[in-house]
């Protein structure tokens, strides 16, 4: 099958409505196609909405969303707890639940049998392999990664992942969509970090241990990427943002399976997050959030 062959997406279904499936949903909605935000119980499902709808009545008073972008948003979301009702006639499905492999396996034979046999299936997954989650389907040519960034609403850039079995017409739809939702697709083999970790993530890392060895202190290495390199936020102000427990996973999960010392987490990274300095949420890491 070619992409003019499968029925040209229409309905979509994201499953999971936490940070980032509320925002997958909203931008779907926002590109007027039809959109289901599926979760386990009502009350996540509905705090998902009210999430997207107190986002898009931001985005009219600060003019960076039209009034008839919000009123097409809202008409075409729905919100279910029924995985049935979720998939039903749906062209393309959005996994954003938990990062667990068995988890977004059992969801995606779940899925399996419910949506229709053209729908092409998609997971947000972050670090795990697309190849592996597809073991978990009869008809593994039809998954693949959208892996989107946070907040999903401002971040342009979506990784397209394609799987070893992932079939060229879903691949092909899937680049079509996230182009249609106004996003910058990337085209990236199934491979440990995609193509975003793999590198931010050394970049950290290795800005930890230049801290670490007194090179300079945070704020100057991150003016040193900020104005030498135009990056426009330095590795360590953005470790705060992300987690310093969140990158600390990602660059041991890296540091496994790629083997490279460039991944090895510092100790420095880890005696913080022992401590508990976990960044912006925590109130303190690299820089003192504590006053905002
Ligand atoms: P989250 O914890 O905010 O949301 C996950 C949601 O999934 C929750 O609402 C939970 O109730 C729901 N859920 C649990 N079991 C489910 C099931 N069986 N079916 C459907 N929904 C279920 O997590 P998140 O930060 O939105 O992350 C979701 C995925 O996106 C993960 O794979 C993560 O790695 C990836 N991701 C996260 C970020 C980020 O910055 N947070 C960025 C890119 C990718």
């Amino acid at each position: 099958m070619t992409e003019a062959t499968l029925p040209q997406i229409r309905r979509v279904a994201v499953l999971g409505a936490g940070t980032m499936g509320h925002g997958i949903a909203q931008v779907c909605a926002m590109g007027g196609y039809t959109t289901a935000l599926y979760d386990l119980d009502l009350a996540t499902v509905i705090a998902g909405h009210e999430k997207i709808r107190k986002n898009l009545e931001k985005g009219v008073q600060l003019g960076k969303v039209a009034d008839a972008t919000r009123e097409t948003a809202i008409a075409a979301l729905r919100t279910t707890t029924d995985l049935a009702e979720a998939c039903e006639e749906v062209d393309l499905v959005i996994e954003a639940a938990p990062e667990s492999m068995e988890l977004k396996k059992r969801i995606f034979f779940d899925v399996e049998g419910h949506a229709p046999e053209t729908a092409t299936l998609a997971t947000n997954t972050s670090s795990l392999s697309i190849t592996e989650i597809a073991t978990a389907l009869r008809d593994p040519t039809r998954l693949l990664g959208l892996h989107f960034f946070n907040p999903v609403f401002i971040m342009k850039l979506v990784e397209v992942v394609h799987g070893e079995a992932t079939g060229a017409d879903h691949l092909e739809r899937a680049i079509t969509f996230v182009a249609r939702i106004d996003k910058e697709p990337i085209t990236v083999k199934d491979t440990p970090g995609f193509a975003s970790s793999r590198l931010g993530v050394v970049l950290g890392m290795e800005a930890i241990r230049m801290v670490e060895e007194g090179v300079a202190s945070a704020k100057d290495i991150d003016t040193a990427m900020e104005l030498g390199y135009r990056h426009p936020m330095g590795p360590l102000r953005l470790t705060d943002l992300v987690g310093l427990d969140v990158r600390l996973g990602i660059a041991s999960y890296l540091h496994r399976t790629l083997g490279s010392e460039a991944f090895r987490p510092p100790e420095l990274l880890k005696r913080m997050v022992e401590e508990g300095k976990l960044g912006k949420k925590s109130g303190e890491g690299f820089y003192d959030w504590r006053e905002g």
